[in-house]
């Protein structure tokens, strides 16, 4: 931030200024020009909100230089965060296919899944145990009991597996049973669950919000960095535009600006953008084209009777298609997946 003094500002007025900076845990220094005096305000760790200085006698304005989201900007980390989770290598120019259901439904569902997803050469197992649903009336999940049966087809399938909380009493529970954690878009500014999870120490898939700025998203991520363990993705899944034909309007822009103004790995959601199926190939390749380092894809082994979000899974040979596909993508740009 930098502080702005006014022509007319008094010794006194510097003084009050750089004393209010030193007493919030800030640097002050001063540049005296001919006409003015500007203070140039280094804020260590905590953000210093610029309107309290601008009401200070003497203060013509006080801008902020550093971003709101230090830890996940790329001017403060300015390589790529890479991080592997059992076997599954998060940035570095490659791309990680996770899939799964929505909703874990019983064992023989996810264990089919995780079968499908290991076949076609996906890495990460997705499925939810705790459901933010829209209407308390539809499956809320299976709780506990999912996020078990998630765990035991990781273990027999060999591969990693992601579920989602939705409050800072299940991170315990999912914690011992999962390898990464999502924070679904409906929860990606609680606060308190963000900074709950902070610090766990786990890899952390956080959605973007459907009404939320990639600045939002960025200062969510701020709050799980804050902990000292940056093992976290961003994750774009469609935000809520005025376009009804689909679900959500996929911000695939949001792949190169996420990956321009931070080092965190990008992940992209088509099936919760498009609400369709027959939609999620073209925005998984698009996103794939456009730099995702991952994908998360649902799939059901019979998408006509998912408990959730069936008209958007793919059958277990729409995704083998995809894969095959999306590796073509890949390999086009000198990236594999
Ligand atoms: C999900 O991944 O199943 C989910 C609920 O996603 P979102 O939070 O993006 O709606
Ligand atoms: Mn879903």
């Amino acid at each position: 931030m930098i502080v702005v003094m006014r022509v007319a500002a008094t010794e006194e007025d510097i003084d009050r200024v750089v004393e209010r900076i030193q007493q919030a845990g800030g640097e002050a220094k001063l540049d005296r020009g001919v006409e003015r005096t500007i203070i140039g305000v280094r804020t260590g760790r905590h953000d210093l909100a610029p309107e309290s200085f601008k009401m200070l006698p003497g203060v013509e304005d006080a801008v902020r230089i550093n971003k709101p989201y230090k830890l996940a900007s790329r001017e403060f980390h300015p390589s790529d965060t890479v991080f592997t989770l059992r076997g599954a290598t998060f940035g570095g120019g490659n791309v990680v296919m996770v899939a799964g259901p929505c909703s874990i439904e019983s064992e023989e569902q996810i264990l089919a899944s995780a079968r499908a997803v290991k076949a076609a050469g996906g890495k990460v197992l997705r499925g939810g145990a705790f459901k933010p649903r829209s209407s308390p009336y539809s499956f809320q999940g299976l709780g506990e009991e999912g996020v078990r049966l998630l765990a035991d087809a990781g273990r027999e399938t060999g591969l990693p597996v992601v579920t989602e909380v939705m409050h800072p009493r299940q991170i315990d529970l999912v914690a011992a049973y999962a390898d990464m954690i999502q924070v679904g878009a409906r929860n990606m500014q609680n606060f308190d669950l963000l900074k709950e999870l902070a610090t766990v120490h786990k890899p952390i898939l956080l959605k973007r919000g459907m009404a939320a700025t990639v600045e939002d998203l960025l200062q969510s991520a701020e709050y799980l960095l804050a902990g000292g363990f940056d093992e976290v993705i961003l994750c774009e899944r469609g935000i809520r535009t005025f376009e009804t034909a689909t679900r959500s309007t996929l911000d695939l822009s949001a792949v190169p600006v996420l990956k321009k103004m931070s080092h965190l790995p990008v992940a992209v959601d088509p099936s919760h953008a498009a609400g369709q199926a027959g939609l999620v190939p073209a925005l998984a390749l698009a996103a794939v084209a456009a730099g995702a380092d991952a994908l998360l894809v649902e799939i059901h082994p019979d998408p006509a009777t998912a408990k959730s979000d069936g008209p958007q899974s793919l059958t277990f040979a729409a995704f083998q298609s995809l894969m095959e596909q999306c590796r073509r993508v890949a390999e086009a740009l000198g990236r594999s997946l």
